[in-house]
Parts: C-alpha cells; structure tokens; sequence
C-alpha cells in the first residue's frame, strides 16, 4: 500500500523503525506532529476519504501497552491472556470489523517503540507464563513487508519459551517462521462473505493455501471461522466452505480451530452506523446483552452448533473453541 502522508511525532525520530519506514516510503509526503492523537483523534474524520488516501501515523507509545483479554475474545483455554497493540488500524477494510467504530480514524498508527513492549511483557514473564494475542486491532503479518514487528514478536517468542504469542491474520504470506510457542491463526470466511465483506484481504482461497504452506513449514496453525456472518444461505455457504478447506487441510494437523458469530461492543455498533451510514453489517437488527451487540440467542447457538457439528467431523471438539 502507498501511503500519501506520512504523520510523524517528532520524538518518533529517535527510533530504528521510524527510519526503516520512512526510507521504505519514498514519495510519501512527510508531516511532522507533536502528537498522534491531534491528527488520530479529530472529530469528524471521513472514513471512505482515509481509505482512497490512505495516511500512515509514527508515534510513540507512552502509557499502557499490554492489556488483559476482553471477554469478547476467546482464550483457548490459556491462563493469563493477554493482548498489545502495536500498530492500530489496518490495511484491510472488513465491513464488519470493529476497528470502524473503535477508532475514530481510518489511518494506520504505528508505535515505533517496541523496544518497550518488549520490557512491559518481560515485565509480567517474570510473574508466570503469559499468552498474547499480538494482532488483534490490526493484521501485523499484513503490515510486516513494512515494519517488521509481526517479525520483532517471533524473535521475543523465541527468546521465552513461557511466552505464547498468537499472530492473527487475513494476509496469504508466502513463508512463515516455524516457532514452536507462536500461533499463526488464519482467519477464513467462505468466499460469499470474503468477496462481499472483506474488502482489500487476500481470496478465502489464498489464505487456505498460505495456511497449508504454514502447517507443511511446521508452523502451528489456528484456523478461525470467526466472525460467522448470518448471510441469506448461510447454512450451504458455510457447509459449502468446510469442505473446501478440509478437502486442502486435514484438521487433525492443526492447533485448534475458533468458531464465532458476529458480535461487537455496543458502543462501536452505535459509532460505525453514525460514521458510515451505509454500512450494511452495522445495521442489522442486533440484540445487544452485556453491552454487547450480537445475534439473538437462538441465532447465535443455532450457527455455532451447525458449524462445531461440521467441523467434529473433522477434528475433536476439544479443539474447537466458541466465543460463549
Ligand atoms: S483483517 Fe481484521 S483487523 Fe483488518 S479490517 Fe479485517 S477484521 Fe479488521
């Protein structure tokens, strides 16, 4: 992706990862700030303006950097779960995608410092194991070519064998690093939700076979049918869809797989359908529970049961895990 403007905090300079970006980017125009959030956090910012002109942010990440996992995200049964942050937004434009009412802009933000995440997360290994989903409010994989920090996680997971690092992604890399404690979790949708919903993510069918390239390197591979989006013939689509990856995956050779329906913090739900009033997903009449807005509760049970019913066929169900 070309960036028209590069945003850059002035103290970000210091930073080996502000200059590896910055000379990647020829072209871009450069905007010195004081701070990310006086261009991040304007009122008022057009989404679909962002996307056609796309700008990247360098800032310094001061404050909080590693948080405990919200109750929305799934732990695989890993105790003292944990998720960071370092790069905000995404390259990829999912309708669905709860960025769009988290954050208030649609430009990427990257923290160059990850010199001190790293201390933050060695700060708690020294409190016991720890599991961290290091790609969640973005798709570091995607962004690797550029920044390198999907790359500066592996190497921090093989400096501590207690640290699980779980890198989430929509991209089809060509390679990946077989690492023993990181899980590559491959986010897939049959291709009528892909092609509809997940604008600028590789095809369904390139992230099968970068899945497949992954497990035959040896790298331990989580396979997510999340989120399950109720389309017209959901039921054949996605019958449809775990035939096609199973006909290329033998689940048995995967880590586990996560199921979940679409769900969203209230708050953003109400925030994506004030910024983007066309937004089909954002409009579907929800239910919301718990501050959180999610199919009814008949829904919900009846199409994780359909899809863990076909996916048992394939691999034990204690491999799979829902969302509730
Ligand atoms: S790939 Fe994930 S983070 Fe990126 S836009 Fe899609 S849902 Fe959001």
């Amino acid at each position: 992706m070309r960036y028209t403007h590069i945003y850059v905090e002035r103290s970000a300079y210091a930073y080996p990862l502000t200059k590896r970006i910055l000379s990647a980017s020829e072209g871009s125009g450069i905007i010195d700030i004081d701070h990310y959030k006086d261009v991040f956090d304007r009122p008022r910012q057009d989404h679909e303006f962002q996307r056609k002109n796309p700008a990247l942010i360098l800032a310094v990440r001061t404050g909080a950097r590693v948080f405990k996992g919200a109750p929305v995200c799934q732990s695989f049964g890993q105790r003292n779960f944990y998720y960071s942050s370092s790069i905000m937004n995404c390259p990829f434009d999912c309708e669905y995608c709860y960025l769009k009412g988290m954050y208030p802009s649609s430009y990427i933000v990257v923290f160059v410092n990850m010199e001190d995440y790293i201390k933050d997360v060695e700060g708690y290994l020294t409190q016991g194991p720890m599991y961290v989903c290091a790609s969640y409010d973005t798709d570091l994989i995607a962004l690797n070519p550029l920044t390198g920090l999907a790359d500066s996680w592996c190497d921090l997971a093989l400096r501590h064998e207690d640290l699980l690092v779980e890198l989430r992604t929509k991209a089809a890399p060509p390679e990946l690093r077989a690492i023993p404690n990181v899980i590559y979790a491959f986010t897939i949708s049959p291709e009528e939700v892909a092609s509809r919903y997940e604008k600028g993510a590789p095809a369904a069918s390139d992230r099968i076979r970068a899945a497949v390239r992954a497990l035959d390197s040896g790298c331990r591979v989580r396979l997510c049918f999340d989120p399950m989006i109720k389309i017209p013939g959901w039921r054949d689509a996605y019958a449809g869809f775990v035939e096609e990856v199973t006909a290329k995956i033998d689940l048995t050779r995967v880590t586990d797989v996560s199921v979940g329906t679409f769900r969203i913090s209230g708050d953003y739900l109400s925030s994506m359908r004030k910024r983007l009033p066309a937004n089909e997903i954002a409009w579907y009449p929800y239910i919301v529970k718990g501050g959180v807005a999610q199919y009814t509760e008949e829904d919900d049970k009846e199409m994780q049961d359909f899809m863990c019913g076909l996916l048992e066929e394939h691999i034990g169900r204690e491999k799979i895990f829902t969302w509730n």
